[in-house]
Formats: structure tokens, sequence, C-alpha cells
């Protein structure tokens, strides 16, 4: 089965073709700045990628440009639309209804507008990818996988906020999590890959990328995440500054006489390692000028890794122990002097990095000493083909529901 994978941004759309059952990528890119005149189209893998300008008003637009370069011209990867067989859809918020990826309709798509006031930019941007395919691949089976659904196992002491009850009840404000795709993609492979079972084993997952957060997953079980009721809090990331102090918040408002927008804009995007080193939000930048004696740097680089130590011993403290620690996306794949810091002088926690192994590159691989009692593995973490399966599985519950006669929408909300 061929599933179009589908990550719609505000003025992005992000695109993967992918062969579920060989798990081969027949085609990706992204359409960039979607609406401006500056619109831009992506198409290839690795080196065979082209960048083709191209007038995009809108998503629809980039979606027509999108099947029309996998079907035709030097892009062409399959012959017609009929060799596309079901779209999946990356959804960030799925609140309160969706524990699971599910088949979209009607109701699904009123239920992710709604969610849009917990997400403004992504469910509302989600929903003109999915609009988009509707109209240039009607009667395609469509299915929302969201960033959420993994956490919906967190039980209410960890998802709750100490805030007056009655703001939970009003407007669903607590924790739900963010990145549950790729934290689940990777417990599992790490699991397939150390050969225990999952539910054997106490994990903590860290995606470590411009976006960065962990997770505890107690036998299978997510049990806590460092992301709020938006990607904003927990770790500190590239742009993002993670938790302060919420009184500096307010604070801030008043001095520097901010807006709400002002100040969210001010902790999203000016924050993290590019409002600490001042220089970029990019880690390779950081180390770099760290290197070259520019202090900001790193005292940025410093407070990435304590951040990250920190929620270590955390998650330790919720599950009682960990049997390994997992690390994925650009940081926590490729940045071996990071994974040093992180994990340095965490001996007495019976966690020992072995330096030798941590210079290694490659695909699946542990890093840890052969004396440490956790197991530290590096994971590639895989979105797409986590989308891509869960559409597969659900369009073949689908195909048995129906011929059974069962309603699959009640079956599966
Ligand atoms: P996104 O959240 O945008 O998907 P990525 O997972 O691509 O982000 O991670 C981007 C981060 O990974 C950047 O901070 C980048 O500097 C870092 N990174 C990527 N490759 C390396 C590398 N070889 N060494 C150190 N850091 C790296």
């Amino acid at each position: 089965m061929n599933v179009l994978v589908i990550n719609a941004g505000s003025s992005s759309l992000k695109y993967q073709l992918v062969n579920v059952e060989t798990q081969q990528v027949l085609a990706k890119g992204i359409c960039e700045r979607v609406g401006s005149a500056e619109a831009f189209h992506k198409h290839g893998i690795d080196d065979n990628e082209v960048v083709i300008d191209a007038k995009m008003a809108d998503h629809t637009d980039a979606m027509a440009l999108v099947l029309e370069s996998l079907t035709s011209g030097p892009t062409k990867a399959i012959d017609s639309l009929d060799e596309i067989d079901a779209v999946g859809h990356r959804i960030v918020q799925g609140g309160k209804y969706f524990d699971r990826s599910v088949l979209i309709d009607d109701d699904v798509i009123a239920k992710i507008d709604e969610l849009a006031e917990l997400a403004p930019l992504h469910n509302k941007a989600a929903l003109m990818g999915i609009n988009a395919c509707l109209a240039e691949l009607p009667g395609k089976p469509m299915v929302a996988v969201f960033d959420t659904s993994f956490f919906h196992t967190m039980p209410p002491k960890a998802y709750m906020y100490p805030l007056p009850y009655e703001l939970y009840e009003k407007y669903g404000i607590r924790k739900y999590g963010a990145h549950g795709t790729s934290h689940r993609y990777i417990a599992e492979r790490a699991a397939a890959f150390l050969d225990e079972p999952l539910a054997d084993l106490k994990l903590i997952t860290c995606h470590l990328g411009n976006g960065c957060s962990m997770s505890a997953i107690d036998h299978g079980v997510a049990v806590d995440t460092s992301m709020g009721l938006t990607p904003l809090d927990g770790l500190m990331m590239g742009t993002r500054c993670g938790a302060v102090d919420p009184a500096i918040v307010p604070f801030i408002m008043e001095h520097e006489g901010l807006t709400t927008q002002e100040v969210n804009d001010l902790m999203n995007k000016q924050s993290g390692l590019l409002g600490i080193s001042g220089i970029s939000n990019d880690l390779r930048s950081v180390r770099d000028a760290s290197e070259a004696g520019n202090e900001r740097a790193q005292l940025a680089y410093d407070m990435y890794s304590n951040s990250v130590k920190k929620y270590i011993g955390q998650y330790i403290a919720v599950m009682g122990g960990v049997d390994a620690i997992v690390l994925t996306a650009g940081v926590g794949e490729n940045c071996e002097k990071m994974r040093r810091m992180i994990f340095a002088g965490l001996q007495p926690l019976g966690i020992v990095l072995d330096l030798e192994k941590n210079k290694a590159r490659g695909f699946e691989r542990e890093i840890s000493a052969d004396s440490s009692q956790v197991r530290i593995v590096v994971i590639p973490t895989n979105e797409e083909l986590m989308i891509a399966r869960d559409t597969f599985y659900i369009i073949q519950e689908r195909q048995t529901a129906e011929a059974a006669g069962v309603d699959i929408h009640t079956e599966m909300l």
C-alpha cells in the first residue's frame, strides 16, 4: 500500500510517498512559503533533490503541484494518482478527543477545528492540508495521526496543572504533550533493538531537535512528558524557552510593554539557544562559537545539556528506575559533544556513556559502556513511516469492518 504522508504547516506542505510493505520512500519534498511571491517547491531524495520556483496561492495549489510532480516530468514517482492508496495527515493537537489515529470524516474535521484553540497555528494548517487533499484527491481515504494521542495514558497527577480546577473544566487546560509519534516510534524500535518486549522496559525517550521533548515510558505506557498544553513547555529548545517561572510572563509584559502575541513570540521564537547565545538556534553554530571562546554560546550549550539532565533525574524518580535512555532527532542522533555533556556525572545513577561508541556514526546503535546498568541507545526517528503505518492499519481495519458490516466510526472514536 502506498501512503501519501502530509505534514502541513501554516506556510508549508511537507510530503512523503511511502510504500508501507517495503518501507521504501518513493518520493518526498516540501512546498515552502506557500501564499507568498517567494514560494518554491523542493522535490527529491538526497542528491536527487530539485528546487522549483512555483506559484502557490494556497495549500490546495501546493497540493496540486505535489501531485503533478509525483505523476509527471523528471520528478515522476508513480504512473497515476490511483497508485496512492490513502493519505496520512500529521495533526499536532488531538486534545481530549483522540487517543489514537482515526479515519477522517466530517466529525473528525470539526473536532480538529474545535481544538485549534489549543494549537492555533498547527491545527488550522493541518486543516488546510486536509482540505487540499479533499479538493485534489476526492474520495481517497484519509487518516489523522495526532502528536498528542500517545500521551493519553498519562495519569491525572502527571497531566494536571496546579491551577484552579475550573480552568481545566472550562478550557481543557492540561498537559497534552507533543512529538508523540516520534516517542512511540523510538520506544518501539529501541525495544526491538534491545531485544526485549516493550512491556518489560522502563524507558526515557529524548527527542532533541530544534523542538525538544522527553517522555517517561513505563512498561510501554507513557506516564509523563515534558511538553505541556502547548509545545512551549519543558526543555530548553532552539528558539523556545521551555519551562520558566510563570511570573516572568506578566513581568516582561508590563516592563517591556508587550502584547500577549508579542510575549508569545518572544518565548517561542526568540528564546532558547538563540536567545541565550544571541548567535543561532542551530546547535552546530552555538557549539562552534562556544569552542571559539564565546561565553554566551558556552552558557547556552551548558544550559541545554543541563535541561536534559534534569529531566533524566525526574523521570528516573517518576518510574522508580530506568532500563534504557533513547536519543533521537538532529541533536540526539548526531551531536557527540552534547551527548557527552548530558551524561557526564551520571555514573552514580548507573548511567555510563562509552566515549568511543559515542563517536561512532550509524543507524540504530548502543553508546553505553559495558559497565553501564542503564543502556543508552540512539534511534533515528521516522515519524512519516509511523504515520504511513497507522494509515495502513486503519484502512485495513476499515476494510475488515466493512466486510463484516460494522460501523467503523463508532468503533474508533
Ligand atoms: P527539527 O526539530 O527542525 O526537525 P532536527 O531534528 O533536524 O530539527 O534537529 C535540528 C538540530 O540538530 C539543530 O540544532 C542542528 O544544529 C542539530 N544537528 C544536526 N546535525 C548535527 C550534527 N552533526 N552535530 C550537531 N548538531 C547537529
